[in-house]
C-alpha cells in the first residue's frame, strides 16, 4: 500500500524531477518523529536512530528535535552521529571492534555495546576508563520471526549476542561489574506483542543479571509508527520493565524513524513484451538503488498501482545487465507509455544509504520535500561518484 503525501498528485509534484531520484519527506519524517517523541515522554524511554536504515544526515538537525540521540554499526557512523547530532547520544554496537579503530571510537561514542565476553574483555576496561558507559549484547534464544531468516539474530548458531550458556561459561565477576546494561535485538519489522514475548524470553534466562545493570536496550525492529502498531502495548511493556528492574530502556529503531517517508522517482524507458509478460524496463535498477528488493526479498509500494488483477499488468525492470534485476509484477488501471514516471513508496529506508554503482548506474540523487512541498535537491552525484570507488587518482600513474 503507497501511503504518505495525502490528497496531492505526487506525479504532478514531481513532474520536474530529473529521474531517478529519491525524494525524501519531511512532514512524514516528522509524523514518525511525534510518534517516537510521544513513547519517550509516555514512558521516559529514550528513542535513538539506528543509522544503518536511514543516515541522511541532512535530516538529523530535524530528527533530534524527537530523538534522544543516533546508534551506530561501528566508527564511520559513530562519528556521523557525533558530528550530525550533536550533544545527542552516540551509542555503538559492533559485531566485533578493530583495536587500531577503537581509541577513535572512544571519541564519539557514550554507550559502547560488546557482542561477547571476550570483546567486552579485550576493550572494556579501557572504555570504562574513559567514563563509557558499557553494554553487552545478549541473545535471549527466542525467534519470533518466520520467513526472513538472514534477519533473524536468534537463529541457530547465530554469531549476535552472549547466550545464557555463553556467559556462564566466559563471565567472570570483574567482567559483569564493567556492565552497565545489557542490549538485545531480535525483531525485524514486528510487533509489540513479539516484543512481549520476547521480553519474557530475557527475563527467563537473564532476570538474574537485570537488577544489577542501569539500562536496557531492547534494539531496533519495532515498526512502531506503522498504521497498526500496538503502541499503548509497547508502552506498558516499556513501563513494566523499567519499574520491575529499575533500568532506563532504550530503543534504538531505524525502519520506524524514516517509515514512509522517502519516494523512488522513475520514468519508463521501454517496453518489452515476452512471452505473456510485459516488461516496462524502468531507469532505476533494484539492485542497485533498492537492494532490499531482491536481498529481502519484497515488492515496493507503487504509487497508482492496483490491488486487485487488472488487464493492464506490468513486470516492472531495470536497464542493468543482471536477468534477476526486477522489481515485481503490478497491475494498472491503463496502459503504461514510454516517459510515464512511476514512483515507488517507502524508499527511505535502507536505500539510499544502501544504494551502489553496479553496472555504472548513476546514484540517484536525493531531494529534500519541505512542508511547502517544495524539493530541494541535496546531493550532486556525477559519474565521478562511480569512478572514484573503483581507484584513486594518488595511485593511478604507477600503474600505467
Ligand atoms: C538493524 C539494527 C537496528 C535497527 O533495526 P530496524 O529494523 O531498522 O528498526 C537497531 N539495532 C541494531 C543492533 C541493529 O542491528
Amino acid at each position: 500500500m503507497f501511503s504518505a503525501l495525502d490528497g496531492e498528485d505526487p506525479i504532478t509534484l514531481f513532474s520536474a524531477l530529473k529521474t531517478p531520484c529519491y525524494i525524501i519527506d519531511e512532514v512524514q519524517l516528522r509524523k514518525n518523529g511525534e510518534i517516537l517523541c510521544k513513547v519517550a515522554e509516555n514512558t521516559g524511554c529514550k528513542i535513538l536512530l539506528a543509522q544503518k536504515a536511514f543516515s541522511n544526515y541532512n535530516f538529523y538537525p530535524l530528527l533530534a528535535e524527537y530523538l534522544s540521540g543516533t546508534e551506530a554499526s561501528g566508527l564511520f557512523e559513530a562519528r556521523l552521529g557525533y558530528e550530525e547530532m550533536p550533544d545527542k547520544e552516540v551509542h555503538v554496537f559492533c559485531g566485533a571492534y578493530r583495536e587500531d579503530e577503537f581509541d577513535e571510537l572512544l571519541q564519539y561514542a557514550d554507550h559502547i555495546v560488546f557482542n561477547s565476553p571476550h570483546q567486552l574483555k579485550k576493550f572494556g576496561f579501557s572504555a570504562k576508563e574513559k567514563g563509557k558507559s558499557i553494554g553487552l549484547r545478549i541473545n535471549p534464544e527466542f525467534s519470533t520471526q518466520d520467513g526472513h531468516g538472514i534477519y533473524d539474530p536468534c537463529a541457530y548458531g547465530s554469531r549476535l549476542g552472549t547466550t545464557r550458556c555463553q556467559w556462564d561459561t566466559e563471565m567472570t565477576s570483574e567482567l559483569v561489574a564493567l556492565l552497565d546494561g545489557l542490549h538485545f535485538h531480535t525483531l525485524c519489522e514486528q510487533n509489540a506483542d513479539d516484543l512481549v514475548r520476547t521480553v519474557t524470553a530475557v527475563e527467563n534466562r537473564f532476570g538474574d543479571i537485570l537488577p544489577k545493570m542501569k539500562w536496557l536496550n531492547m534494539g531496533g525492529g519495532h515498526h512502531i509508527t506503522r498504521w497498526d502498531y500496538a503502541i499503548s502495548l509497547l508502552e506498558r511493556c516499556i513501563t513494566d520493565v523499567q519499574k520491575k528492574w529499575n533500568v532506563q530502556v532504550y530503543l534504538e529503531p531505524g525502519e520506524a524513524v524514516a517509515l514512509n517517508a522517502g519516494y523512488l522517482a522513475t520514468r519508463v524507458l521501454d517496453i518489452v513484451q515476452s512471452g505473456d509478460i510485459c516488461n516496462a524496463i524502468l531507469d532505476v535498477s533494484a539492485s542497485c538503488h533498492m537492494p532490499d528488493v531482491i536481498e529481502m526479498p519484497y515488492t515496493p509500494p507503487l504509487y497508482g498501482a492496483m490491488a486487485e488483477k487488472s488487464a493492464h499488468c506490468y513486470r516492472l525492470t531495470c536497464p542493468t545487465c543482471l536477468a534477476g534485476d526486477v522489481i515485481g509484477d503490478y497491475y494498472f488501471g491503463k496502459d503504461l507509455h514510454i516517459g510515464d514516471m512511476l514512483l515507488f513508496g517507502d524508499m527511505a529506508i535502507y536505500s539510499t544509504c544502501k544504494n551502489n554503482t553496479f553496472n555504472g548506474m548513476p546514484l540517484p540523487n536525493i531531494f529534500r520535500l519541505n512542508e511547502n512541498r517544495m524539493c530541494r535537491q541535496i546531493t550532486d552525484f556525477d559519474y565521478y561518484d562511480f569512478k572514484m570507488r573503483l581507484g584513486s587518482k594518488k595511485y593511478s600513474s604507477s600503474a600505467r
